[in-house]
């Protein structure tokens, strides 16, 4: 199942024609629309594409129709699709979001421009490491697990504040945000909330929240950056094992 599964009153952005221009166009003017219906700023959301799975020609799909933001669960995956394309395309930004194992950490840290799954002291250990070693730090965004789920990533929610804390006492304004992922049943309307209401506890700016079946609430609660790929891509190849959804990334 899919977030596009859950039965959320959201548009069914499952059937969207899988022309990925067409695709895109649509999904940014959802956005501008609840952006719109926020009383928000248009510029002040993002639209992180998600490609994860999907070939690099389909990245190349999404950069001709001006897309320059995306988004990768997988270091090895991002290395070998976008090293490649930064040649080409040097104003391509990258974001990981997918679990980030210590031993990836270096290979993370020479790819991406944001990691956006900071979420335990080892892994800070090794991105320090790692930014040291290769003389760059991208910058950070603190998962939180708002759902407090035994499955998933991000600091749990009780230790939230000091993790984020000490999170800024190390890296600095690297640390520019928070990012969840809410639990797949219920309303994640207050896991939004919650994680708005922490930030600004922090004085952090940057809210990753909200992928396709829930970005227009997510835009409601402030998320700076949407994370959407199968209203974008289509489905993820059943081969990739990956249809489930950000759970098992
Ligand atoms: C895969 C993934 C997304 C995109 O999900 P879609 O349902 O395809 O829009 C967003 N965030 C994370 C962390 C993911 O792993």
């Amino acid at each position: 199942m899919t977030v596009l599964d859950r039965g959320r009153s959201t548009p069914d952005l499952g059937r969207m024609s899988l022309d990925i221009p067409d695709a895109l166009a649509a999904v940014r003017s959802l956005i501008d629309t609840a952006v719109v219906a926020a009383g928000r700023d248009r510029a002040s959301v993002s639209l992180v594409a998600v490609s994860k799975f999907h070939a690099a020609e389909a990245v190349q799909a999404a950069l001709g129709a001006g897309q320059t933001l995306f988004g990768e669960n997988r270091v090895q995956e991002a290395t070998s699709k976008f090293g490649p394309l930064r040649v080409s395309h040097p104003d391509v930004v990258l974001h990981l979001i997918g679990a980030l194992q210590t031993n990836k950490a270096r290979e993370a840290v020479r790819i991406a421009d944001v990691i956006e799954t900071l979420d335990r002291l080892r892994l800070a250990d090794a991105i320090a490491q790692a930014a040291q070693q290769e003389g760059r730090l991208p910058g950070l965004l603190v998962q939180v697990n708002v759902g407090d789920e035994p499955q998933k990533g991000g600091v749990p929610t009780a230790d939230a504040d000091g993790f984020i804390d000490a999170m800024q006492t190390r890296f600095g304004d690297a640390v520019r945000g928070l990012m969840c992922i809410p639990p797949a049943e219920g309303d994640p309307t207050p896991h939004f909330q919650w994680l708005a209401a922490a930030a600004a506890r922090h004085g952090l700016t940057q809210l990753s929240m909200g992928m396709s079946g829930d970005f227009e609430s997510a835009i409601a609660c402030g998320a700076t950056h949407v994370r959407i790929g199968t209203a974008i891509f289509g489905h993820r190849p059943p081969a990739s094992g990956q249809n489930d959804g950000p759970a098992v990334a």
